[in-house]
């Protein structure tokens, strides 16, 4: 089952969520790598719908996959479509690491995330703090959801000997997220409101909660990049957290955000909204053994996630 270093050269490789940031992402890294990519659109896949999912699967038989394809959204979505959230992820989820299984797929990828973790783990997150303890409520049921995943992928290895994989990003941005002003992450959150603030002229931007969580940030094409290497050299029912190894409050980050933006008024804070878990950095050691480290600095980050916004949202007005 453990067969490091997998070869990706030649073969099929699906990319489930290829529309969605990491699944995009995904695919602009696997540009550089000679494989036959598989993509199908969600009107003609709903992975939700075992049936098809099924059927595309034995027609398709990818060799490799990586399971990017998830309901997501911040703080809020998270907390208000809590049934949508734990639905649509533990059946996403079951439907094509079934499916890979029966299908022969060669190696699976599935992303988790670090909300999985418990809301007082000890910090930085260590892989096998995973089901210590109590949840985050605001997002019980993704982490929930998540965590069906990653033990169907640890099942299937152990009874099947599967090579499938489970990976845990950090908080992820840049091209290609959700903007949606209530529904979106804190990152894209913040450059839009940022933005429209400047050109609004309002001296006064809102930043939820008290400012005072932590939270660490990595760009989505460094986390690509990541994923790319452990595909190709990890093996292991262990989980491996995907990050920078550092974090920042987030009324700091608010600073970073709104220098890169070019807002110069002020930021205040709703304390009536929730601050989710009070920190959430990732112990990255072992991904650091296996040779990986983040490339992209907070401050390029962000710089290069604005621009990617404004083509984005100029795109869409056209
Ligand atoms: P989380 O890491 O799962 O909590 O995901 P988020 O990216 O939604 O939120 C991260 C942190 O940013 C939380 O403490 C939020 O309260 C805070 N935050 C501040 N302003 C915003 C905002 O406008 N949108 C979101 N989603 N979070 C915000």
């Amino acid at each position: 089952m453990a067969r490091t270093p997998f070869e990706l050269k030649g073969k099929s490789v699906y990319v489930a969520g290829h529309r969605g940031m990491v699944g995009a992402a995904l695919l602009r890294r696997l540009a550089m790598e000679d494989v036959e990519l598989l993509t199908v659109k969600r009107s003609e896949l709903d992975l939700r719908d075992q049936a098809a999912v099924f059927g595309w699967f034995a027609k398709m038989r990818p060799q490799v996959v990586f399971m990017a394809a998830a309901k997501v959204g911040g703080i809020a979505a998270n907390n208000a479509l809590r049934a949508e959230f734990i639905y649509d992820n533990v059946i996403i989820a079951a439907n094509a690491i079934h499916a890979a299984h029966t299908n022969g797929t060669e190696k699976l990828m599935f992303l988790g995330s670090s909300c999985i973790y418990p809301k007082l783990a000890p910090q930085p997150l260590r892989e096998n703090s995973m089901l210590t303890g109590p949840l985050e409520p605001t997002n019980e049921p993704y982490a929930i959801a998540k965590i069906a995943g990653i033990k169907m992928v640890e099942a299937y290895r152990t009874q099947y000997g599967s090579d499938f994989i489970n990976v845990m990003p950090t908080n992820l941005y840049g091209p290609g997220d959700n903007y949606h002003p209530e529904h979106s992450h804190v990152v894209a959150a913040l450059i839009r409101r940022f933005h429209e603030a400047k050109l609004a002229g309002i001296s006064n931007v809102v930043v939820w909660g008290t400012g005072t969580p932590r939270r660490e940030f990595l760009y989505v094409d460094d986390m690509a990049d990541a994923c790319i290497h452990l595909m190709k050299t990890y093996s292991s029912d262990e989980l491996i957290n995907i990050g920078t190894g550092e974090d920042i409050t987030i009324a700091e980050f608010a600073g970073v955000v709104a220098a890169a933006v070019g807002y110069t008024g002020e930021i205040s804070f709703d304390p009536s909204r929730p601050d989710g878990t009070p920190r959430k950095l990732l112990d990255v050691s072992r991904l650091a053994a296996l040779g990986w480290r983040a490339r992209t600095s907070l401050e390029d980050g962000i710089r290069l996630a604005y621009r990617a916004y404004l083509s984005e949202s100029k795109q869409a007005a056209e």
